[in-house]
Order: C-alpha cells, then sequence, then structure tokens
C-alpha cells in the first residue's frame, strides 16, 4: 500500500505530526499501534498541556484522533512488526500482513515505562500509582510519597516531590543508590527526603486509590506498611526502537538519534520524533512539538527536486 507520509505510533507526537502532514496536502498514514493514543491514555488527569486546563489523558487522545481524522489522515488499526529502510521507498509490514510503502517515514512508537507488576499495582496505576512525577506530583501536594528506585531519575523524582509533598520516602533495594555525586549530596541535604535502602515494595495497598505500599527490609527482614498517597515508580523506559535495530543511529539506552532542529535521524527521509528519541523529558507537549518539526521536515524532504 502506497502513502506518501507514514507514521509509526498515535501518542501526541504520532498524531501531530499526522495533522500536519495532511493538512500541508500529503497522502497521510497513521499506524496506531498496540496502544492507539499512546502514554496518556493511562492517566486520568492531564493539567500541564496548554490549552487544556483539566482533561483526562483518555479524552485529551480523543481529540487528536478526531482532528486527525477531519484533516483527513488514513488511521490504521494495525502495529509494525518489521521495516525495511535501507532503501526507498521504505517498507513497513504490520503483522496482519499489510505492507506500506513510503517515501518519507516518521517513527513515533513512543517508549515503555517499566512497572514492578506487584500485587495491587494493575487496580491503582493513574490512582495513587503513577510513573511520572512531573505530572502526577501536584495531585500529591501536602502529603507523603515514595518514589522506587536507585537511579538519577528517581533522584530527580524525589527532589521534585520534596518541593510540593510533606514527606518523599526514597526506597531501592541496594546498600547504597548510584545516584551521581552531586545529585546524592542534595538528596542527603534535603530534610524532606527519606531513604529506605536495602527495601523493597512488595505490594500496593488501597481499593479505590493508593493508601500504602507493603515494604520488606532485606537486612532486618520485617515487612511493614508505610501510609503514603502516591507511588512513583522509577525503574527506567524502554524505547520501542526494536524495529530499527542495525538500520538506524540507536544511542547505548535505546533511544533513536535525531537532528535537534529536523528530527530527522541516521537515514534521510526517516524521521523520529516524541518519548522515542527523547532520553531526558518525557512529556506530552515536547512530543507533539517535535512530531510537528518532523512532518515540517518530511514536507520539505518530498518537495526537494
Ligand atoms: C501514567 C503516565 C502519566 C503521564 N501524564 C502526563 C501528563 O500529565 N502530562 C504530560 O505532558 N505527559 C504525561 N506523561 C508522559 C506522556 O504521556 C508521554 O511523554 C507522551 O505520551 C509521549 O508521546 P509519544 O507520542 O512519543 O509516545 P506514546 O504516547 O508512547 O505513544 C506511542 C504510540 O506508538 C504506538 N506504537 C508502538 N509500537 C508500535 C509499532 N510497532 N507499530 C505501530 N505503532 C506502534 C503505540 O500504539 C502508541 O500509539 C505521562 C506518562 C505516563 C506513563
Amino acid at each position: 500500500m502506497q502513502t506518501q507520509i507514514l507514521i509509526l505510533g498515535a501518542g501526541p507526537a504520532g498524531y501531530t505530526a499526522a495533522l500536519y502532514s495532511a493538512l500541508a496536502g500529503f497522502k497521510t498514514t497513521l499506524l496506531m499501534g498496540p496502544m492507539p493514543g499512546g502514554q496518556l491514555i493511562l492517566t486520568h488527569k492531564v493539567e500541564n498541556f496548554p490549552g487544556f486546563m483539566d482533561i483526562s489523558g483518555p479524552d485529551l487522545t480523543d481529540i487528536f484522533h478526531e482532528q486527525a481524522e477531519q484533516a483527513g489522515v488514513r488511521l490504521v488499526y494495525e502495529t509494525a512488526d518489521q521495516a525495511d529502510v535501507r532503501s526507498s521507498p521504505f517498507r513497513v509490514h504490520t503483522t496482519i500482513g499489510t505492507v506500506f510503502q513510503s517515501k518519507a517515514l516518521i517513527i513515533a512508537t513512543g517508549a515503555t515505562a517499566r512497572w514492578l507488576h506487584l500485587p495491587g499495582e494493575d487496580k491503582l496505576i493513574g490512582h495513587g500509582v503513577s510513573v511520572c512525577a512531573t505530572c502526577d506530583g501536584i495531585f500529591h501536594k501536602g502529603k507523603p510519597v515514595a518514589v522506587i528506585g536507585s537511579g538519577n531519575t528517581a533522584a530527580y523524582e524525589a527532589l521534585f516531590l520534596a518541593q510540593l509533598c510533606s514527606l518523599v520516602y526514597l526506597i531501592y533495594p541496594g546498600e547504597t543508590p548510584v545516584f551521581d555525586g552531586i545529585i546524592s549530596e542534595k538528596i542527603i541535604k534535603n530534610q524532606k527526603i527519606k531513604t529506605l535502602s536495602q527495601t523493597e515494595v512488595s505490594a500496593f495497598v488501597g481499593e479505590k486509590r493508593l493508601e500504602a505500599l507493603i515494604i520488606y527490609n532485606k537486612v532486618s527482614g520485617q515487612q511493614e506498611t508505610l501510609s503514603v498517597s502516591g507511588a512513583f515508580e522509577a525503574v527506567g523506559q524502554v524505547p520501542n526502537t526494536q524495529l530499527f535495530i542495525n538500520q538506524l543511529n540507536i544511542d547505548i539506552n535505546g533511544y533513536l538519534v535525531t537532528d535537534c532542529e529536523t528530527q530527522m535521524t541516521s537515514v534521510p527521509g526517516v524521521f523520529a520524533c516524541g518519548d522515542v528519541q527523547a532520553p531526558r523529558f518525557r512529556q506530552a507537549i515536547i512530543a507533539a512539538g517535535s512530531g510537528c518539526r518532523a512532518a515540517l521536515s518530511a514536507k520539505h524532504f518530498l518537495m526537494q527536486p
């Protein structure tokens, strides 16, 4: 199936790229993938997307969807399982056997947050259990929360939450965390952060909202209940770049490497936007902005003589 611009992924990055591409008059196809709407569908409240003071993630993505549809984007409920960007036109094969060909390809497959997969977690995601302090920290203003993780991301999340919350427990399984030196100092000096080393979370407790964590101290062997209003898991993200390994430049953490002006990857005509190429800041507005840039760059690329 031929299309002028093929976009993989229907999160804020993919929808924005699709909207700009279709409004510029290009035949645009958007593959929705395994999670139409992207990560935002996991959150019941988005307060930091300009233009929307108080909206749920699913409602916001419904608007993205409707706007893309009205602009004439072809929305296809399929998932790519193979891609070949070694020669043009680029070829993408889906799990049900459709083959798409295009001269410009925009990769917006996002990233998948790692979850701990503990008892009680599934039903409390979006109700106190989160993977994004920037997004959900505000809901716990003045209350105690926990951050689970031992890397720099966990440390930054804890420092951010300490500005809002009454107390932040920073829970990690090792004897010492692996924070960079300067962050370590800030954590130690911050009186609102209490580190719980050699400690593991074994369950999330709460009916409608998170109320507590069951934690286990590996040294004393003791189990206790820790009352918290929120728990932020900071145990890593996996960028969805598997289809492009050995074809595009990928950094050591698995993110696609792009030019920051054009969103171009290491192959001309192939662009990437959103979390799939964002090792540092992962927010919907940033994803949308980079989707816009990718579509404008794809347009320029296709219009070259
Ligand atoms: C719980 C939670 C709450 C959040 N809250 C906020 C918030 O309040 N404000 C904020 O700004 N940010 C928030 N974020 C972050 C924000 O959701 C992400 O930064 C943003 O969604 C990234 O957009 P994206 O389009 O790059 O990727 P994603 O949203 O990850 O979308 C990726 C898309 O790619 C598709 N895809 C994946 N693989 C394939 C494939 N093989 N073929 C085709 N398609 C594929 C998926 O189906 C999906 O549609 C939150 C994140 C989480 C997890």
